[in-house]
């Protein structure tokens, strides 16, 4: 039986993400109902291109830096604490500001949660060594 989890390290987000620019996690991890990139945007750029999903929704969850996020022809201001959920339709662009931008997204088929933590969750009889 294989373990019940996975792990990686990307590093320092603003040291090694910075020189990786960007990092998937689905595969390393093997995600099974999300994917989830972590992606440091240099100052001035841009997203290369505007795109939409098919049946995907997005949330990226700005970690640090500030920058402009253009949906549906809508731009509007984003920084570290923005968090914008954005519908498979929604047609994207994020551009970083005057420092370097820091963001997670994550990935998953729009529709597909069924259900809602506080009812999935079971309390485990388990004990941890620092309880
Ligand atoms: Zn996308």
């Amino acid at each position: 039986m294989g373990k019940n989890y996975s792990i990686m390290n990307i590093g320092s987000f603003q040291k090694d993400l910075a020189i990786k620019r960007r990092v998937m996690a689905g595969q390393e991890l093997g995600l099974t109902g999300c994917e989830i990139s972590f992606n440091h945007m240099p100052a001035g750029k841009a997203n290369p291109f505007i795109h939409k999903h098919k049946l995907n929704e997005e949330v990226y969850i700005i970690v640090s830096g500030k920058g402009v996020f253009m949906i549906d022809g809508e731009e509007f201001a984003v920084q570290e604490g923005s968090v914008i959920r954005v519908a498979p339709a929604g047609e994207r662009i994020l551009k970083a500001g005057t420092e370097d931008m820091v963001y997670i997204c994550i990935q998953a088929q729009n529709n597909s949660l069924t259900q809602a933590t506080a009812d999935d969750g079971v309390i485990s009889e388990l004990k941890a060594s620092w309880r």
